[in-house]
């Protein structure tokens, strides 16, 4: 038998979808309380996907009010741990086997294309399983005391936490705050972003079959005006999780400082660097794939995209060419087609933003490394800027789309000085073999995630266990691994005296 499922049988798929487009709360769809709707738009073709209500802090209220019904009743938080392991990971297996329905919700949605959005559901169900394995392996510890005290620290959930996630990786970001959230043992409120909503709603009905009480996972759909600033603002959610931009972020810190001062956890922009060494010569066919991936995966459209390259100027030639000629595999088209390598832009918005950057690079003078490639509607080609410098638009702000800016530097020194010449500092990745540059790098560079390679490959075993923090702009909070679940954790210190 055929199993190539080809660009009709996703046309098909696609035609065939049961949209979810109302908030998910105590375990069911409900109307929302608003009467206005908005309509996410297919970047690839234009069409309207469906309505949604816009939200109100009705929707918000009641979804918090069953999510503390939900807490204080102890249905989720009290239940043994190997009840919660069992169920976060028939939530994973339910992502993997909707995968293709999960899938095709986000690419109709935000643009990327079919094969990357079922590439990116490991990742999703990677991080329900991986916090299922850690739910009991959340130890406290004993404190030296007298023989009549027993003094511990106790791991607690912090209540009913609030979400709000982007749009360039819906169902991703959905599974990056809920897992953890819920491997906690908390109440979740969950807004998704307008833009990219309906796999979220997906999931938490998934994560309802799946065993996970009704009222644990609450997902209201709605812009970030009427539902983002309700959860911010709400005196019952004990904390908020956030990915997204920095002025969100902000608006944030302001909610929470008049209303409850709930706690945060802030995941915002950044202009991540690249930083490659002329020793890297030998390998360079096979760490271009990767500069591409880590400059142009999802369209560029990733907090951690690394969209400054710094490259020795010895090497900046043969490195740029070789950038040049592999971006040329990558060429926007019909998202449903499984043989297409590079998506849309999410929205005419971003689109528009993307374009201000490119006239920006033009005025200040850099100049277009890669062939100038037809702009369409949401869809553009990568971008590569050289004669950058530092103090350019291109090379200071976040675009969040598929333009490369090369800088260079002569000394490692310049490179790391230039790497962290930013108010950002989420990621950053170093190409070398010299142990001093490394160590160098690893020491002074200011990036919550970093990676220093000497040679193409490797690090796909540190996804969900490795745990990071950002710097400065880019936010604060700890997010992956085991420090990632204890960010959704109060600490209690119990002082107990018997007998
Ligand atoms: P982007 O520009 O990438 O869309 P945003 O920060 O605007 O980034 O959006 C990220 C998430 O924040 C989305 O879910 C959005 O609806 C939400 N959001 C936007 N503005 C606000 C706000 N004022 N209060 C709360 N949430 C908001």
């Amino acid at each position: 038998m055929n199993s190539i499922v080809t660009k009709a049988d996703w046309q098909a798929r696609a035609h065939a979808l049961c949209i979810p487009d109302k908030p998910f709360i105590n375990g069911r769809f409900v109307s929302s309380r608003s009467d206005s709707t908005f309509s996410p738009i297919n970047p690839a073709t234009g069409e309207e996907i469906c309505k949604i209500g816009i939200g109100s802090s009705l929707d918000v209220d009641e979804a918090v009010a069953s999510a503390r019904d939900a807490y204080e009743d102890g249905r989720w938080r009290s239940a043994p741990p190997l009840r919660k392991k069992q169920v976060l990971l028939r939530i994973a297996d339910l992502i993997e086997q909707h995968g293709d329905e999960l899938a095709l919700l986000d690419v109709l949605e935000m643009g990327k294309t079919i094969s990357n959005a079922r590439a990116e559901l490991a990742f999703s169900s990677g991080f329900f399983r991986y916090y299922a394995e850690a739910v009991d392996k959340l130890y406290g510890d004993v404190v030296p005391s007298d023989l009549s005290t027993l003094g511990y620290h106790l791991y607690e959930p912090r209540g009913v936490v609030g979400a709000i996630t982007p749009w360039n990786f819906p169902l991703i970001m959905a599974s990056l705050k809920a897992a953890p959230i819920l491997a906690a043992g908390n109440s979740l409120v969950l807004k998704p972003s307008e833009v990219a909503s309906t796999s979220t709603l997906r999931l938490a009905e998934l994560a309802v079959e799946a065993g996970l009480p009704p009222g644990v996972f609450n997902v209201v759909p709605g812009l970030g005006r009427t539902v983002g600033e309700a959860i911010g603002r709400h005196m019952d959610v004990d904390m908020l999780s956030f990915t997204g931009s920095t002025r969100t972020g902000r608006q944030l810190l302001r909610y929470s400082g008049e209303s409850n001062g709930k706690a945060l956890l802030l995941e915002l922009g950044g202009k991540s660097p690249q930083v490659v060494g002329a020793d890297m010569r030998p390998d360079l066919e096979a760490m271009v794939t990767q500069i591409i991936h880590e400059a142009f995966w999802n369209q560029g459209q990733w907090c951690v995209a690394r969209s400054r390259l710094i490259v020795e100027e010895s090497f900046h030639d043969e490195l740029v060419d070789a950038i040049v000629r592999a971006s040329e595999h990558l060429v926007p088209g019909d998202t449903l087609d499984p043989d297409t390598t590079f998506g849309a832009i999410a929205t005419l918005g971003q689109m528009a933003r993307v374009r201000s950057y490119i006239d920006a690079a033009y005025d200040e003078g850099a100049r277009l490394l890669s062939p100038e490639g037809k702009i369409d509607g949401c869809f553009m080609a990568p971008m590569v800027f050289g004669d950058v410098s530092p103090t350019m638009k291109i090379a200071k702000e976040e675009i969040f789309g598929p333009v490369l800016s090369v800088l260079t530097f002569k000394t490692f020194d310049e490179a790391l000085r230039i790497a962290n010449d930013t108010s950002y500092g989420l990621a950053a990745t170093v190409w070398t073999k010299n142990m001093t540059r490394a160590h160098a790098a690893v020491r002074d560079l200011r990036a919550g995630k970093l990676a220093v390679r000497s040679r193409p490959g490797g690090g796909e075993q540190t996804g969900f266990a490795l745990s990071t923090e950002p710097w400065g702009s880019s936010g604060f909070g700890v997010e992956g691994g085991m420090s990632g679940l204890r960010s959704y954790c109060r600490l209690k210190g119990v002082e107990f005296v018997c007998g």
